[in-house]
């Protein structure tokens, strides 16, 4: 990668303070973390040797409302991504209206080398670590990537031990505990809607169009299932080990059976094996990548050939990227808005938990959809109102504007 994600972040959020002529003593309030705490784990391993482990919880901004944001266990986290993570959290919640900040929290740890004991382990010295900075009402986590719903058990369990039964501390919970109907899904769910969307404002036939998913996680495996539900033909896919494609469209439904299986989407009929250069190059009409970080750079971005870029990941385009995209007339949909799904379901489940009073999944899916393409159109109608505007400057714009608000109603710049 050619830059490294907090700075990757800054480009952008000074594209737009600079479109917005936002105030410098306001810009530099925005744009850096309010508070950042790093901790050391010591891991008993099964084998009874000492593992140190490396975690963090970041918290960004809390103008509008309690610190929000999602966990990830990956052998790449790093201080520098989880600041760049926090700060895209508290533009996204801003940007799709809803009461959170922005936080972001994650361990540099490979969880597939750590058994169910060990992670389980992990998980609750982090909570007991991070614990005098989280609360209900101060910061909530969620998953993100290699964290899950029997995670966020063990995390609400563990601060439960010292708070009394506190379900509202963290979301994506399992159903059974606190979570959301639609949770799991919502934020390939929103990837999909935000698709449909701009695939009708920009007059481009959803039935029969061609989709290119990296990463089939999360994500990336229900935005697929939800797009194929549509009519769309998924060609090609990717996970770690490597992508698979069909021109004529993947059998979505078989393939996640397959991988259920077979732990992997490789070997799965009638498709061909190709690698993560090929795939993101493949022509399309829209790709989305759906893994990680930084993956479409100044070295790759000029072979894309697709026709719209659907950011459902964190953080996949590199700035450099950016411009070459925009040189070669290919839109991108930003993250803060195309993964988005994901935090409005958080809010939602957050919500349940503080009225103890559970809602239908149809309920949460339709007040998803419509804070989804409300913030969508209002994207839109600001970057086409100026020249040369992103969609993504666009969205930074009205998110930023919405915190700095907050931050003067507050009294925080005195
Ligand atoms: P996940 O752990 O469930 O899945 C990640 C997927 O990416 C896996 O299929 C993995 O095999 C694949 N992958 C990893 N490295 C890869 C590589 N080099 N090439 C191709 N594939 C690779 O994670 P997730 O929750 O689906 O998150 C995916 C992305 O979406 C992340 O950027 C995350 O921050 C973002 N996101 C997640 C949520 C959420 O609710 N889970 C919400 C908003 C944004």
């Amino acid at each position: 990668m050619e830059i490294n994600n907090f700075n990757a972040y800054c480009d952008q959020f000074d594209r737009a303070s600079h479109e917005l002529e936002l105030e410098e003593n306001l810009a530099k309030l925005l744009k850096y973390p309010d508070r950042e705490l790093s901790v050391e784990l010591p891991l008993i391993r099964d084998d009874g040797s000492l593992m140190m482990l490396h975690g963090y919880r970041i918290q960004h901004n809390n103008a509008r409302g309690p610190f929000k944001g999602g966990l990830r266990f990956h052998p790449r986290v790093d201080i520098d991504e989880i600041r760049a993570l926090s700060a895209l959290m508290t533009f996204k919640t801003a940007l799709v209206d809803i009461p959170f900040g922005g936080g972001k929290g994650g361990i540099q740890v490979d969880p597939k080398e750590l058994s169910s004991r060990e992670l389980e382990q992990l998980t609750r010295k982090f909570v007991r670590a991070i614990s005098p900075i989280i609360g209900v009402q101060t910061d909530i986590p969620a998953p993100d990537v290699n964290t899950n719903a029997q995670i966020m058990a063990w995390f609400m369990d563990e601060y439960s031990q010292t708070h009394g039964y506190t379900p509202g501390i963290v979301t994506g919970k399992p159903i059974s505990l606190g979570g959301s109907r639609g949770r799991e899904a919502a934020t390939g769910y929103g990837v999909s809607i935000i698709l449909r969307e701009i695939a009708k404002y920009r007059g481009i036939p959803l039935e029969d169009a061609t989709i290119v998913i990296q990463g089939l996680g999360n994500v990336g495996s229900w935005a697929a299932q939800n797009l194929h539900q549509a009519g769309c033909r998924v060609i090609a896919v990717s996970d770690h080990e490597g992508g698979i494609l069909d021109p004529e469209g993947i059998d979505i439904p078989s393939l996640l059976e397959y991988k259920r299986e077979n732990g992997s989407i490789h070997g799965f009929a009638k498709t061909k094996t190709i690698d993560q250069g090929t795939l993101l190059c493949t022509p399309c009409d829209f790709l989305i990548p759906a893994a990680l970080g930084g993956i479409i750079h100044k070295m790759n971005a000029n072979s894309l050939q697709c026709k719209m870029v659907v950011e459902a990941a964190n953080g996949p385009t590199t700035p450099t990227a950016d411009e070459i995209l925009r040189n070669k007339n290919i839109p991108v949909i930003p993250d803060i808005l195309a993964n988005a799904g994901g935090v409005i379901a958080s809010y939602y489940e957050w919500v349940q938990n503080l009225q103890r009073h559970y809602w239908e999944e149809e309920e949460v899916n339709n007040k998803l959809e419509k804070k989804l393409v409300d913030a969508l159109y209002e994207v839109i109608a600001l970057a086409h109102s100026r020249e040369e505007l992103s969609y993504r400057t666009a969205a930074f714009m009205l998110a930023i504007n919405r915190v700095a608000d907050a931050v003067a109603i507050r009294g925080r710049l005195t």
